[in-house]
């Protein structure tokens, strides 16, 4: 059979690139202890950070929802998908954030996708940090308009940039950066974009539940409707369920309806799902206990890492990464911990620039102090074997 695409080709390249994907198949529920391919791994991989996915109070909402509404969605929300149970999630979400209003997309890649590519038009710009998320900037392709992006985190680099265009503009960030860890610098962006009279777009996928008490980062920094006229974040992280929303205003919310191809034109999340994301905000509530847990994980971790000389980022969220820079080592570190028992993810490019293959090692609520250790200890004796090949 011809192969006009070059398939083979490409595959081999991204072999010998060091840069090949592979898939381990899961056979136990999400956790810190998993089983991974017929063998108990501890795992700092998942993005569970409140360790909630297999709470016992998530899956009795799934199953008494299962009852009553079936499995499936059967149709888009503007067909007949629409249950009462997303209608419900979307007042809460709206009120968490406190937004006027907030709209369930079925995944954050595709509410990213659907709300700049709704949003924006041939001939306006997009303004995108360097490192954001590839849904972000999946979007602004789809868009056509202008993308342009901005050295990671600076600001008065975007104000330059702001005030040299004309067109409508909407800036984009996420607000901890998904492989980095760090935060953007939320509160001089929205003061910049006000300035220059464009909409600062936020993506919360690793802040919702984690910071501003579990309200996410509008909370933890009081940034107003005007500061962030668009606010975007995923239900399947800490919140241990599955799906995305987008809040804002009631125009922003109708227009999305009306326009935004990734919520018209896909199958509503399974109600069931809907009712597990509404028992997590109730747990936001009343288990507050995992959001200091998690804070005091954090801290610990970076005590216990800078006390090991280990190289730790400026990170204060549940991401931790080591930065590795070669591809080939990163993927050995990882094999190596896994054959301790231990599952970190090797994150290379396009995931993160050339040349800055990293560790991600991500914290949950339900790790111990002495899982750390062993992590951090295994990780010392790891870093000394590859250094000395
Ligand atoms: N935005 C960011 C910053 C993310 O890290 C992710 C998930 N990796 C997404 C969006 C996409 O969310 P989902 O997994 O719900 O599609």
């Amino acid at each position: 059979m011809s192969d006009p695409f070059q398939l083979g080709d490409r595959l081999r390249q991204r072999r010998e690139q060091h840069l090949y994907r592979r898939r381990r198949a899961l056979h136990s529920a999400q956790g810190t202890h998993i089983q991974c391919d017929g063998k108990p791994l501890l795992n700092f991989c998942s993005n569970d950070y409140l360790s909630l996915a297999n709470h016992p109070r998530l899956i009795s909402a799934a199953k008494k929802a299962v009852n009553t509404f079936g499995v499936g969605s059967g149709a888009s929300h503007l067909v007949i998908g629409h249950s009462c149970l997303h209608q419900q999630l979307e007042e809460r979400l709206a009120d968490w954030v406190g937004r006027p209003r907030a709209l369930l997309f079925s995944t954050g890649y595709m509410a990213n996708m659907g709300v700049i590519s709704a949003l924006l038009k041939r001939g306006d710009t997009v303004f995108q940090d360097k490192v954001n998320h590839a849904s972000l900037l999946d979007g602004a392709q789809l868009s056509r308009a202008r993308l342009v992006r901005y050295p990671h985190c600076d600001t008065e680099h975007l104000q330059r940039l702001l005030s040299a265009t004309d067109t409508p503009s909407l800036v984009v960030t996420d607000s901890i950066f998904s492989m980095d860890g760090d935060v953007a610098p939320l509160m001089d962006m929205a003061r910049t974009c006000q300035n220059e009279n464009a909409w600062l777009m936020v993506d919360d996928a690793h802040g919702l539940g984690v910071l501003g008490r579990g309200k996410g980062v509008l909370a933890e920094y009081n940034l107003s409707q005007s500061d962030v006229p668009v606010y975007m974040a995923t239900l399947g992280k800490a919140l241990g369920s599955y799906g995305a929303f987008v809040a804002g205003s009631d125009d922003l919310i109708e227009f999305l309806i009306q326009f935004s191809r990734s919520y018209i034109y896909t199958t509503a999340i399974p109600p069931a799902i809907a009712a597990a994301s509404l028992e997590s905000l109730s747990l936001l509530e009343t288990e507050t206990w995992r959001i200091d847990r998690l804070h005091s994980l954090i801290d610990y971790f970076r005590r216990a890492a800078a006390a090991r000389q280990l190289p730790i980022l400026s990170s204060q969220s549940a991401i931790q990464p080591f930065k590795i820079g070669d591809s080939e080592r990163a993927v050995q570190i990882s094999e190596k911990l896994q054959a301790c028992g231990i599952l970190v993810g090797a994150i290379r490019p396009p995931t993160v620039p050339v040349n800055t293959a990293r560790l991600r090692i991500t914290l949950q609520a339900d790790h111990q102090e002495i899982e750390i250790d062993q992590l951090l200890d295994t990780l010392v004796s790891v870093f000394h074997q590859t250094d000395q090949q």
